[in-house]
């Protein structure tokens, strides 16, 4: 096994998760019938260049050409990107005779933002059905995955770009020195380059584990970002930290000729070194965090189950795949779960097989316990879910630690 940034064969474990089913291949009723295929998913680290991975097993084209995942079915995901558009125009002046291209552009859930705005545009898009979704949302998008071919033909049909977006894309690609060289194909010789990835300070600190899947081959510090950028001749200049995805980060980076880094870089490097993520001695924290929610976790749904609690999920995302193999929770434990995307409703999670019902469902129901999956949006579900308290039932939230939501009731005295 060799590092995919440095082709260092020096790799060190760091949280081996068992084996578990592709985390976006929802059953329907028929497959429950069939053989289903897992994936071990072990994390390590590459002693030489410190950048986490997995190996390679599921590609991108397995994943991402029917893909479930339609960026517009989260609310606070459409506002962040409306606020990105917004900042970035200002920021770089974006207008009428400017270029942005955004990579993974999914729905079009951002560039729409553009659109509206007058600034040219063009998504790439790797799912058919998700890009046909964002071109009849007005969104020009081209069906191909990035990589240094189709990136020379946009090149060549659009011109340079003055803006590169790269949301949610930079872990999910096994040929992260190929798709690196891409993105700088893309840009203009003094353009700029903004990525989102989640921050693998967050992942070991706050031990959010769920958030490795299949499709998420590496996992950045700003550390490791730069190494990765630097293949493609990319300096990064400036980081913003989100909250996003349980803490992100936005990295810009533009070509080295005209990249002057500005103080923030250092600060983030400041705070990694500081957490011990500069050295590998700084992950070694992560296993047992996750064994510890795993168990506390189990402890509480066979808690549950002992005293006739009815607990139902919310939420049915990729990291919520993780989370119910790696624990080994099933119906018995976890009747069923919701979720706003109908792609879903009917069908089955992967490996636990827990059947996924529209929201509503949950109104029906009113059970005992709504435990929510996508913990990292818990201001805004348990802004949506609040009613439950009206039956009585509680919110809880696996991640960091289990805890339930804190609701206030309101009640007229
Ligand atoms: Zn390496």
């Amino acid at each position: 096994m060799q590092c995919r940034l440095c082709d260092s064969g020096r790799l060190t474990s760091v949280l081996d998760l068992g084996a578990t089913p592709a985390c976006e291949s929802f059953l329907d009723a028929a497959l429950l019938e069939t053989p289903e295929t897992t994936y071990p998913l072990h994390l390590r680290l590459c002693e030489q260049c410190l950048l986490l991975q997995i190996p390679a097993l599921i590609t991108p084209e397995d994943t991402f050409t029917e893909y479930a995942y339609f960026s517009s079915f989260s609310d606070s995901w459409v506002r962040h990107a409306e606020d990105f558009i917004e900042t970035a125009v200002d920021r770089l002046g974006l207008g009428a005779d400017s270029f942005v291209v955004e990579v993974a552009s999914n729905d079009g859930y951002l560039l729409r933002h553009a659109v509206a705005r007058g600034v040219p545009c063009l998504g790439i898009e790797p799912s058919v059905n998700v890009g046909a979704a964002a071109r009849a949302a007005g969104v020009p998008t081209e069906t191909t995955f990035l990589h240094e071919d189709s990136a020379a033909r946009v090149r060549a049909e659009h011109g340079p770009a003055d803006l590169v977006v790269a949301n949610n894309v930079y872990a999910h690609i096994p040929d992260l020195r190929g798709f690196t060289r891409a993105l700088r194909t893309l840009l203009s010789d003094d353009g700029w380059l903004s990525i989102e990835v989640h921050h693998a300070l967050n992942l070991v600190r706050h031990g959010q584990f769920d958030t490795i899947y299949h499709e998420h081959f590496q996992y950045y510090t700003v550390y490791s970002a730069q190494r990765a950028l630097a293949v493609g001749g990319l300096t990064v200049v400036d980081v913003e930290l989100l909250d996003t995805h349980g803490g992100s980060l936005r990295l810009w980076a533009r070509p080295d000729a005209v990249a002057e880094p500005g103080p923030r870089v250092a600060e983030v490097l400041d705070l990694e070194r500081a957490a011990g993520l500069h050295t590998p001695a700084g992950y070694a924290d992560l296993a047992p965090r996750a064994q510890s929610v795993r168990q506390e976790l189990l402890r509480f749904l066979l808690d549950c189950r002992a005293r006739g609690k009815r607990v139902v999920g919310y939420g049915a995302p990729g990291k919520g795949n993780t989370l119910l193999n790696y624990c080994g929770i099933r119906p018995d434990l976890l009747e069923y779960t919701v979720d706003r995307n109908p792609y879903k409703h009917g069908r089955y999670t992967p490996g636990t097989r827990i059947p996924i019902h529209p929201p509503e469902r949950i109104d029906a129901d009113r059970p005992d316990v709504v435990l929510v999956l996508p913990w990292n949006l818990e201001t805004e579900i348990t802004a949506q879910l609040r009613h439950v308290t009206e039956w009585g039932g509680e919110l809880v939230y696996p991640l960091p630690v289990l805890h339930r939501a804190e609701l206030e009731t309101k009640v007229n005295r």
